[in-house]
């Protein structure tokens, strides 16, 4: 049985003080379930935010990285420097990364190394546009993305890693996926998994779906056969409307 994971992804929003308050409220409703709670905060908040979560359930994770260890890099942080105050996760590769910084699937494999070596745990994200979906080209795209993020890695880092199946038109907009459409992909995911390494290895990596997730309808999409969970933006912003996604399976 693969456990659930429940990640959210505050993108920039919320500042330090706003932060230790949500943890704490959170941690108050989600102290007894075993599902594996992240929060992705923004850098200014992860250092209060591990302090925080100490004695809670809750993990912490940035919401990016440069793959390079230190250097000449104006404006950027390294996984090594995540690591040292007590990181555990990083989103890599988030659909807007892509759309607004220029992030390839080449950098994203450089960073998913980086993390690796760092002993951060990534959260992959891969997923298509409207049109490619429209095109009837999501299924190839998505393949192709899980492809070239995971050239080189080892199996037995796969452990480590969590996908992210993200479909673009999903994300922020209202629209989510059905469950089974939703379900279907990460399937697909599953199977290029497969393909790449073995059938055992893609049976126990964690694959969440994420796009509009709220807690009306976390429960549906958490207990199908292939969604181990979600990586939930907007509704993470609000501790009782996250708790409630946390503990909605
Ligand atoms: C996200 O930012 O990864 C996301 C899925 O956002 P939202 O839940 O707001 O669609």
């Amino acid at each position: 049985m693969r456990r659930k994971v429940i990640a959210g992804n505050w993108k920039m929003n919320m500042l330090p003080n706003e932060a230790i308050k949500f943890i704490e409220e959170l941690s108050a409703q989600v102290k007894n379930t075993s599902n594996e709670i992240i929060l992705c905060v923004p850098y200014t908040d992860l250092f209060y935010s591990l302090l925080t979560v100490q004695n809670t359930n809750i993990k912490i994770g940035a919401q990016n990285m440069h793959w390079e260890e230190k250097g000449a890099y104006t404006g950027e942080i390294s996984g090594q420097m995540l690591k040292s105050i007590g990181v555990e996760y990083v989103i890599i590769g988030h659909s807007e990364r892509r759309k607004y910084f220029a992030e390839t699937d080449e950098t994203v494999n450089k960073k998913i190394k980086s993390a690796l070596q760092n002993e951060l745990k990534p959260i992959v994200c891969v997923g298509e546009t409207l049109e490619q979906r429209e095109a009837g080209n999501h299924e190839n795209i998505v393949r192709n993305q899980v492809k070239l993020a995971l050239e080189g890695i080892q199996s037995e880092q796969l452990e480590k890693i969590i996908i992210a199946y993200e479909p673009i038109w999903a994300i922020g907009t209202g629209r989510t996926a059905t469950s089974n459409d939703a379900n279907e992909m990460i399937k697909t995911i599953r199977n290029e998994v497969a393909n790449l390494y073995s059938e055992e290895v893609a049976q126990k990596l964690i694959i969440l779906y994420g796009g509009s997730v709220k807690s009306e309808n976390s429960k549906e999409l958490f207990s199908t056969s292939d969604i181990d969970g979600g990586l939930v933006g907007g509704a993470s912003l609000k501790p009782d409307e996250f708790a409630k996604i946390c503990l909605s399976v």
